[in-house]
């Protein structure tokens, strides 16, 4: 049996769990499939549709996690999220889903067969953030993606891995046709750094993007109306550029359908979550040499971490329901 099968289970019962807490503002769909691991085995990915069918179709926003297989961090603080969503039942989230106002559309784990197989890529050995076909500028040697041998981290693959369409699928469903004026998409990743950062595109290249300005609106906007301090925003490519990011293959199919030239029409704005691990390593300096150590906090805190990023996901979702001109 795969190591991480257990804790893939887990996460799986709580997906259902939430799906039965949500009743009828819950919709849970198999979605698609992982690549084949060496045995052949597949794994099934999954779509919530959160609220109801016309609030996906008017106001909808965006929720994805585990797209590495090792960052458990982020499927967790999106698992964390949800329930807390629906054993409350009293948030003003909760409320505007319920009466139509808002929908949430997510994909809890992208990448199941990398949680299972307890690896940063997917069963074919490709890292799915350096998958998109995308070519970076310039991007750092190896880390920023390579084409050498899926035996290393950070293998770009030669073509769309099937997790990748699943996301291809996912953005052309739901996020192309949606009408709202902003469509908030948030991408929960763990590992870089001591900080919090929140990344805009583009990963790729240090040319701004077309809603450069609209991005450094909902960060002001976030960080003096909802108090957001402790997280860092700006471009990807501040932080570091990469071959292959995901969402800057999304970002740009937008603009070729969706330019930014018609000021009526919507946004599509990709956000990732990279939820800084490092801070704790002052307190157990050995954790860097266990396998695990960088991209996942210690347990104790674990729980504490994940409970904090609730009103932010929260903020960032209810973008949805609000235009650019009610930011500043
Ligand atoms: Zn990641």
């Amino acid at each position: 049996m795969l190591r991480g099968m257990k804790r893939l289970n887990r996460y799986e019962n709580r997906i259902l769990k939430i799906v039965k807490l949500g009743g009828k503002l819950v919709r849970f769909r198999q979605y698609g499939f992982s690549t084949k691991t060496a045995e052949g085995f597949r794994f099934p990915i999954y779509v919530l549709e959160i609220g109801k069918e016309k609030a996906i179709k008017r106001n909808v926003a965006g929720l994805v996690a585990g797209v590495h297989g090792l960052e458990t961090i982020g499927i967790r603080v999106l698992l964390d999220f949800l329930d807390d969503l629906f054993a409350r039942k009293t948030s003003d989230l909760y409320k505007e889903i319920r009466d139509g106002e808002l929908g949430i559309v997510c994909i809890p784990i992208l990448n199941p067969g990398g949680v299972a197989m307890k690896r940063r890529s997917n069963p074919g050995g490709v890292d799915l953030m350096r998958n998109s076909g995308v070519e970076a500028v310039k991007a750092p040697f190896f880390f920023g993606g390579h084409k050498i041998s899926n035996l290393f981290p950070y293998y770009r693959g030669n073509v769309l891995q099937s997790e990748s369409k699943v996301l291809d699928r996912f953005y052309a469903e739901y996020l192309l046709p949606a009408e709202n004026k902003m469509i908030p998409v948030i991408d929960i990743h763990s590992g870089f750094g001591a900080v919090d950062h929140v990344w805009w595109p583009y990963a790729g290249t240090h040319e701004q993007c077309a809603d450069e300005t609209l991005f450094q609106n909902i960060a002001n906007y976030l960080t003096t109306k909802f108090n957001h301090i402790l997280y860092r925003f700006g471009p990807q490519s501040e932080t570091y550029t990469t071959h292959g990011d995901l969402w800057d293959r999304l970002y740009n199919e937008y603009q070729k359908i969706k330019p930014d030239t018609d000021i009526n029409g919507s946004r599509f704005l990709p956000l990732t979550l990279e939820i800084g691990t490092w801070s704790d390593i002052q307190l157990d300096p050995w954790k860097i040499f266990r396998k695990r150590g960088i991209f996942n906090p210690t347990r104790e805190l674990k729980q504490e971490s994940i409970i904090s990023h609730r009103k932010f996901l929260t903020d960032v979702l209810r973008l949805a329901k609000i235009k650019p001109m009610d930011l500043v």
